[in-house]
């Protein structure tokens, strides 16, 4: 079985796949994860990414690999642990720009269909109801006004507690930066995001994970 989420950035995707991939024993593929492993790769190694052909001659010879027994798994790229360098705000303003490349997309692709096969799969990005994994069993398309988006994402960034932290500064700062990246994956000539036809549409604002959640087993249950 496959259920496929797709939704812009902060919407809850990844939460909640943590979460059903642990109710229903199911893997979960975090895409985002392995666009975001390109693109700090890239970077790391000194790769122009302006330079098309060379960011899809490394996406192509790249080995991603996940591990570890809870969610989230830890991400590796070509062997070096890389979990904490793909989160951080540097990589959060190029990977949109690597997602954009057609050659990138088809090299990951391959990645995300070999993943799934034989295995039960939570799949969370931005087109795997649409092109990933069409023939999914279930297509949830998860949406979030964005302030709230970015304040759940600036929550996320502290886990101690915000006490020092100047929140609604950070709020505006996160949600230029989720519009601007939302605006590139929107627009995008390969696999923009969109929701697939037949996706059930979830507005997260106003409700609690639980209730997603709940929400989102009932429509697998069914
Ligand atoms: O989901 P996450 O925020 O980690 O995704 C990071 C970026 O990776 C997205 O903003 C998008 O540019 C790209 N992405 C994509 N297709 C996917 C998953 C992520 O283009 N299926």
């Amino acid at each position: 079985m496959i259920i496929a989420i797709d939704g812009p950035a902060g919407s809850g995707k990844s939460t909640i796949a943590d979460i059903l991939a642990e109710r229903f024993g199911f893997t979960k593929l975090d895409t985002g994860a392995m666009y975001r492993t390109v693109a700090f790769t890239c970077a790391d190694r000194g790769i122009d990414l302006d330079d098309e052909t060379a960011v899809e001659h490394l996406a192509g010879k790249l080995d991603i690999a996940f591990a570890g027994d809870s969610c989230p798994l830890r991400v590796f790229a070509d062997g070096r642990d890389v979990t904490r360098e793909i989160r951080t705000p540097q990589t959060d303003r190029i990977v949109s720009k690597v997602a954009a490349y057609p050659g990138v997309r088809s090299a990951l692709l391959g990645c995300q269909r070999s993943f799934a096969e034989g295995r039960d799969v939570v799949a969370e990005g931005r087109d795997i109801g649409t092109v990933v994994f069409p023939h999914a069993d279930l297509k949830i398309f998860l949406t979030a006004d964005p302030r709230e988006r970015a304040r759940r994402r600036v929550l996320q960034r502290h886990p101690e507690g915000t006490g020092g932290v100047d929140i609604d500064r950070e709020v505006e700062q996160t949600l230029a930066d989720l519009l601007r990246r939302d605006e590139i994956d929107s627009h995008r000539a390969t696999a923009p995001l969109k929701p697939a036809a037949d996706a059930v549409h979830i507005d997260s604002t106003a409700h609690t994970i639980d209730q997603i959640v709940d929400k989102i087993v009932a429509l697998a249950d069914a």
